[in-house]
């Protein structure tokens, strides 16, 4: 695999949420995990647009939201290593508490995580063949990260549009995108809806 390739992106969602696959020829990372009860779903989109399990090399959850992380114990259980940025580690135990028996939520234990400061990201993103870096996006949570590719997609996650920030998160959410139009970015892949490019102000519309 030539590490100047350029990634692809496919989505495999479903549920009006986005999960994305990046891949550099089969290395392959999948950005947010499915909700909790939904392996069938998942594994069904993965087979329908080609992309094996086993190329996977890393799950990665923008955020510890049930409709972001859901899957991830399971995808770990199926061989996947769960990708975790140090921010995100005091949210992963909290995920638990939004789930009821009927989600079917698999707990996601720690101590088997890949888990890397987010200085590190644009490193183990290199050994994938896979040019970006993971940088820290709160706004609609403290946890939430994205992913940027050098070419300029962003995977947002839920970083609320800031015409939807209340007063509260307003200036967190305007540095988190003042961030990535910092970084490069120009396209963003958000958790939900369709992909959108970035405006001057660095909103995604
Ligand atoms: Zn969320």
């Amino acid at each position: 695999m030539p590490a100047s390739a350029p990634a692809t992106i496919v989505n495999v969602g479903y549920q009006s949420t986005n999960y994305w696959v990046v891949s550099a020829g089969t290395s392959r990372l999948l950005v947010d995990l499915g909700y909790p009860g939904t392996m069938g779903a998942m594994l069904a989109n993965l087979k329908r647009m080609d992309v094996p399990l086993n190329e996977i090399r890393y799950g990665l959850a923008t955020h510890y939201h049930l409709d972001h992380a859901g899957l991830a114990q399971e995808l770990k259980l199926a061989g996947v290593p769960l990708l975790v940025l140090e921010p995100q580690v005091p949210a992963i135990p909290l995920l638990k508490s939004w789930m009821k028996p009927r989600d079917h939520y698999v707990e996601i234990t720690l101590h088997d995580n890949v888990t890397i400061p987010l200085a590190q990201s644009r490193a183990l993103l290199a050994e994938l063949g896979i040019k970006g870096e993971i940088l820290a996006t709160p706004g609609h949570s403290d946890d939430s990260v994205s992913l940027l590719l050098d070419d300029g997609a962003g995977f947002t996650g839920d970083l609320t549009h800031p015409a939807f920030a209340t007063e509260q998160q307003a200036s967190t959410v305007a540095a988190s995108w003042r961030l990535l139009r910092d970084h490069g970015a120009t396209r963003v892949y958000p958790g939900h809806g369709p992909i959108k490019e970035m405006v001057r102000d660095g909103e995604g519309r």
